[in-house]
């Protein structure tokens, strides 16, 4: 059952009632327009996470806002695994037919669906080639970048540059994402809902019982990396920092994680984390079904040190998730984890398996300091990550689109 949505004004208690007052003022600058996101998933990932969490915000604002969700087959999300692999930097190779399936399964959708909001936002390289239809439809055109472009494989995205063109402007995550492109471009870091099932505070009891539920033992520290068994989210390099650690430290690794409708190469990766694990009764693999919001949540909290040794990131909203409930953070220096953890401050950043083994051991061997890193990077979201400040630079986005000016936050 999908959870029920909290009401804005709960969030003042998070982030302070002059921020709901903000939120309020700005949608009335733009009183009742129609706002659409369109993306690939509904489920799995951060984009489905974020749009999960924003939209029924965007509604209660008096923005009539709509979320429609692109269908594809197997070949489609083969070829757009295979772009976004290639925007983050990884060679791949394109087939004459991988560029025809792509443009036709976007036509086939152009077909099924209304695309007449005042504001379209399109999420990531999937949908990207609705823009061929935005003169049918008048509206804004919004390009939401959620990868890590800063140093794509130019055969993906020459093909995807043209259409990315052709929008009013794009978004992008991080400064260093940004790209050379002849429309406007915003960077706007993403966001977690700190009223969500995966982020609420939770009793011991909670916490407890879950992790029964899960049969997760705690008889040791925990270190988990929570994430979609992806490649670029390198859950082997996790198991070989995770042994190194173990060589002078006693612990329990937790690779919890699902997969996502958008992404096909969940399975094999899967497979290959199993092979590596072997049967070391310390390592336990949990494959996680979809909404299994709480049950991440009581994971997180119940983690000595969670971590994110990812190869490539886009912006990891599983940091974000875990530095809001006070963890110590050892994750990889790459996308936009570093504009959430400040080294040694907020967290500890990482650039190999024997760095992240070093970092993992360090914190379980120093719970003090482990607990003011956890603590600084909790507030480092209160102040910049958190659902409501990513609402409100909608708002502006929209209304610097429609007045053609700048707006301060770029
Ligand atoms: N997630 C989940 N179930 C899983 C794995 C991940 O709900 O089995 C969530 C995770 O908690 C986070 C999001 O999916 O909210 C992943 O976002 P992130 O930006 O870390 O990575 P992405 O999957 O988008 O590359």
């Amino acid at each position: 059952m999908p959870e029920a949505a909290p009401l804005l004004e709960d969030y003042g208690v998070v982030v302070g009632s002059q921020m709901i007052d903000e939120l309020k003022f700005l949608a009335d600058r733009l009183g009742g327009r129609r706002v659409q996101h369109i993306n690939s998933t509904a489920q799995g990932g951060g984009v489905a996470e974020i749009l999960n969490r924003l939209i029924p915000l965007f509604n209660q604002l008096g923005l009539d806002t709509r979320w429609e969700v692109l269908e594809g087959n197997a070949p489609f999300f083969e070829m757009t695994k295979k772009v976004h692999n290639a925007l983050h930097g990884e060679p791949e190779r394109f087939s004459r037919k991988d560029f025809r399936v792509y443009l036709e399964c976007n036509a086939e959708n152009l077909k099924r669906l209304t695309l007449d909001g005042d504001a379209v936002f399109i999420h990531d390289p999937q949908p990207a080639a609705f823009v061929e239809s935005r003169r049918k439809w008048g509206g804004r055109w919004v390009w939401r970048c959620h990868v890590d472009v800063s140093a794509p494989q130019m055969n993906a995205w020459r093909f995807l540059e043209r259409f990315i063109n052709r929008f009013d402007a794009a978004i992008f995550s991080a400064p260093q994402f940004a790209q050379r492109l002849s429309i406007r471009q915003f960077l706007i870091a993403p966001s977690i809902d700190p009223l969500s099932e995966k982020n609420r505070e939770l009793t011991t009891e909670e916490v407890d019982r879950a992790m029964d539920q899960l049969q997760i033992p705690r008889d040791k520290p925990i270190v988990t990396q929570v994430s979609r068994f992806d490649r670029l989210k390198d859950p082997v390099g996790v198991i070989e920092a995770f042994r190194i650690v173990k060589k002078s430290v006693d612990a329990r690794l937790v690779l919890a994680g699902g997969g996502a409708s958008d992404d096909p190469e969940g399975a094999e990766v899967l497979a290959q984390v199993r092979q590596r694990a072997g049967n070391d009764p310390d390592i336990l693999i949990l494959e996680l079904p979809p909404g299994s919001n709480l049950q991440i949540n009581a994971i997180q909290r119940a983690s000595a040190v969670v971590v994110q040794k990812s190869l490539r990131e886009g912006f990891a909203l599983t940091v974000t998730e875990a530095l809001w409930k006070g963890k110590p953070v050892v994750a990889s220096a790459v996308g936009g984890i570093p504009l959430q953890i400040a080294h040694k401050y907020g967290g500890m950043l990482c650039h190999s398996v024997e760095g992240a083994a070093h970092r993992i051991k360090q914190l379980l061997n120093s719970p003090g300091f482990a607990e003011r890193l956890g603590k600084n990077g909790r507030e480092h979201v209160r102040q910049n990550f958190l659902l409501t400040r990513h609402l409100k630079e909608y708002l502006l986005l929209m209304l610097a689109l429609e007045s053609g000016q700048d707006v301060t936050f770029l």
